[in-house]
């Protein structure tokens, strides 16, 4: 059975068209990636899966179900973006915990002097401080849980967006160019622990990047987008040997 099915997403903004009829099944413990040049639509077709954004005509579907009216938090995916968003006044421990803590209190996010409250919240929930340690040695943040973002490296914060993403243990992860502000060798550094926590976890992972050698190193299955249109839908290897067009063969640099 297909995690995720998208069928006939279009999505316009105004009279512009940026998503083209996009189908698309993702099957459980599948590492999709969505690849494509800038402007190719991966952010805006991970942001309807998310339900960050309304498609404007199809259908997303998770394990059968019609989402297309769920919030984000009802489908229960988990987000990384390519600017960590971590909260600058919380702690590492404190970032990390702040979904579990969410969903326990609903209504914080209206209240004033959160981060205080927040605090003596965590510094009290043991449960919550289990599965915090949990996944911070998982993501070998430990020594680091008691320090602000400011004062860790950007690796050091992209692990604790991924910690944060995972501590909820959601159903799906999705993963816009998380990579893409870190150098090179950091990059090469935290593709091996993103495989290593797609292995460990077995999740479902949707992951955007305009970068062949993250798609071809990381993927299961490529999707290669162009101006929207979907180019190729295959495993990388498929991609490499097999490329559909012209587009697919010089984007990928596939032997002639
Ligand atoms: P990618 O992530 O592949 O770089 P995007 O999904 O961000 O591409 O964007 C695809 C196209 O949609 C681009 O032409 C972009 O300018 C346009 N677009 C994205 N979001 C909006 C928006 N909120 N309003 C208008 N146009 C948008
Ligand atoms: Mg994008």
């Amino acid at each position: 059975m297909a995690k995720l099915s998208l069928r006939n997403i279009s999505k316009r903004f105004g009279d512009t068209q940026v998503i083209h009829d996009f189908s698309a099944d993702v099957d459980n413990g599948e590492f999709l990636v969505l690849l494509g040049a800038s402007g190719s639509g991966k952010s805006t077709l991970l942001r309807i899966i998310a339900g960050l954004t309304d498609a404007s005509a199809g259908d997303v579907i998770f394990d059968n179900l019609r989402v297309n009216r769920q919030s984000p938090r009802e489908r229960d995916v988990a987000f990384v973006f390519q600017s960590y968003a971590l909260y600058p006044h919380l702690t590492v421990r404190e970032n990390i915990a702040f979904p579990l803590a969410l969903d326990r209190f609903k209504t914080w996010h209206h209240i004033p002097g959160i981060s205080a409250i927040a605090r003596r919240i965590f510094g009290s929930s043991k449960d919550i401080a289990e599965q915090v340690a949990g996944v911070s040695s998982m993501l070998e943040l430990d020594e680091y849980a008691n320090r602000k973002p400011g004062g860790l490296s950007g690796g050091q914060r992209q692990r604790v967006a991924l910690a944060r993403a995972l501590i909820r243990n959601p159903s799906m992860f999705l993963l816009d160019e998380p990579l893409s502000n870190l150098d090179a060798k950091l990059r090469a550094e935290l593709r091996g622990e993103i495989v290593r926590l797609h292995k460990l976890t077995g999740k479902t992972f949707v992951y955007v990047t305009h970068d062949q050698v993250e798609a071809m190193t990381m993927a299961t299955q490529i999707v290669i987008l162009h101006n929207g249109i979907v180019q190729q839908h295959a495993t990388p290897q498929e991609i490499y040997t097999r490329p559909a067009n012209t587009y697919v063969a010089r984007f990928i640099g596939s032997p002639p």
